[in-house]
């Protein structure tokens, strides 16, 4: 049975590549019949941000990635935030102790900063000296029981660890780490342990993540080994980079989902879209179109996955912005809009609420502004006129005066022999007329064609921007 997890940790906002990672794991859990389980990975508790796991719900739920399993949506394999089964690390960690595999080290901080005072005047790399190695098994037990603190050190030797990847293929490992830390002494386990015991106990079948976990594997391999476990499969997906090369950095606003739809307005099919977008994964994969999330289920096929970084290219990500724009439903765009222009335009809120004219609106964008790519340029100086009238403005003093007061008595409708004879009649050509009429319109001296603004409004609307503007 296919079940797969995404573990994000909640420390701040969601990265871009944390979102690929969903998604693949949530293709490829549908493409199977499998499960697509949330895990909050939560243990490193100097490093929490508040709020970040209801982030992490926003964004998928958003993002139409719903998991099946999760703190939220419960299941039988929980509790799914590990802050919550600290028991279970501390009754595996037990588990190893008596195996063997693992032992107490009851080092004080004192003297572990010691050794790495005296790795420093060396030059060399810290390592722990392995001193607790030694201690016997009863006399372990004892001091743990006696209150002593302690925390549990994996026991490894130097050795080369070799594994299976779908995407790196055949990994070769060499592990030479001085027993690292698997649960520390406020019995809380350190992320290579938590991740692997819950790993094992939600039966995960597939291990999908972005390859900065790779370097860890080898490590993870060992601890199965320790336990008698078979380890899952791993699939590592590579890193997204700006140009093939250079990783997106945590310092750029761009690395992070947030920028994406709350920042730029694009719709989720977009940045979804711009995630598969070097192919991977994607069986016949055609870069023109815009994929729906059910038709990257049905061409997903893992054994294609790529090694090539994925390259986050404006560009692409503008074109993918305009296909689903056009592709959306009306449902799915008019609340989409609708919270757009509430956040930036306060006052606008009635007409927020305004479904039919907000689908008149979407059908004006969608057929004659072809470049309309994402939901933040509704609110722009060029679109915002749908929602607030121009204010008046300095333009519309003198002849601009008289002309747009000519124009407020011609009879309707507007046409351009009309308009033409007012151009005559004040001596001027028609193309300054329209572009007059077109910031008493919308605000904005280019943009839409006046006649088709004239259409969309109405001659009353029309009459009224007018009005406010020479008043
Ligand atoms: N908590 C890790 C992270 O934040 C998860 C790594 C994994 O998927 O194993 O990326």
């Amino acid at each position: 049975d296919v079940r797969v997890r995404f573990a994000p940790s909640p420390t701040g906002q969601l990265h871009l590549g944390g979102l690929r990672t969903a998604l693949y794991n949530y293709l490829f859990a549908r493409s199977r019949n499998g499960r697509f389980i949330l895990r909050v990975e939560d243990t490193d508790q100097s490093r929490l941000v508040p709020g970040s796991v209801e982030k992490i719900n926003d964004i998928l739920d958003h993002y139409h990635l719903n998991p099946d399993e999760g703190p939220k949506q419960g299941g039988s394999h929980g509790p799914y935030t590990q802050s919550e089964r600290l028991p279970l690390y501390k009754e595996y960690s037990e588990r190893l102790i008596e195996q063997g595999h693992a032992y107490r080290c009851f080092c004080t901080p004192e003297r572990l900063e010691l050794l790495r005072k005296e790795a420093a005047r060396t030059n060399q790399v810290p390592k722990y000296d392995m001193r607790c190695r030694a201690i016997n098994k009863e006399e372990s037990l004892r001091r743990a029981q006696s209150k002593e603190n302690f925390v549990v050190r994996f026991k490894i030797d130097t050795q080369e660890v070799n594994f299976q990847d779908h995407v790196f293929g055949s990994v070769s490992q060499t592990i030479d780490e001085s027993d690292p830390i698997l649960l520390k002494s406020d019995n809380f386990p350190t992320y290579h342990f938590a991740n692997i015991v819950d790993d094992k106990l939600m039966s995960i079948s597939h291990v999908i993540r972005g390859m900065e976990w790779l370097s860890s594997t080898g490590k993870h391999v060992l601890l199965y080994k320790a336990f008698g476990w078979k380890p899952p499969e791993f699939v590592h997906l590579s890193l997204l980079t700006r140009d093939g090369r250079r990783k997106l950095s945590k310092r750029d606003a761009d690395a992070f989902v947030d920028y994406y739809h709350k920042e730029k307005g694009y719709l989720p099919l977009a940045v979804l879209n711009l995630l598969i977008r070097n192919g991977s994964g994607i069986q016949s994969f055609d870069p023109t179109r815009l994929y729906s999330l059910e038709e990257m289920v049905s061409s997903f096929d893992l054994s294609i996955i790529g090694k090539r970084n994925l390259q986050v290219d404006v560009n692409i990500l503008e074109n993918y912005g305009r296909l689903s724009f056009q592709k959306a439903s009306i449902d799915e765009l008019i609340p989409l809009i609708s919270a757009q222009v509430k956040k930036d335009l306060p006052d606008c809120e009635d007409v927020c609420e305004d479904r039919v004219y907000l689908k008149k609106v979407i059908d004006f964008l969608r057929e004659k502004e072809e470049n309309f790519s994402s939901l933040s340029l509704i609110t722009t100086p060029q679109f915002r006129f749908f929602f607030t009238r121009p204010q008046n403005s300095d333009e519309a003093t003198g002849i601009a005066h008289e002309i747009l007061s000519a124009i407020f008595e011609l009879p309707p409708p507007w046409t351009l022999q009309n308009l033409r004879t007012i151009a005559d009649r004040f001596d001027t050509n028609h193309k300054v007329i329209y572009k007059m009429l077109r910031i008493s319109l919308s605000g904005h001296s280019t943009g839409p064609p006046v006649l088709e603004l004239y259409d969309f409004f109405g001659r009353n609307e029309c009459l009224k921007r007018i009005a406010m503007m020479i008043s």
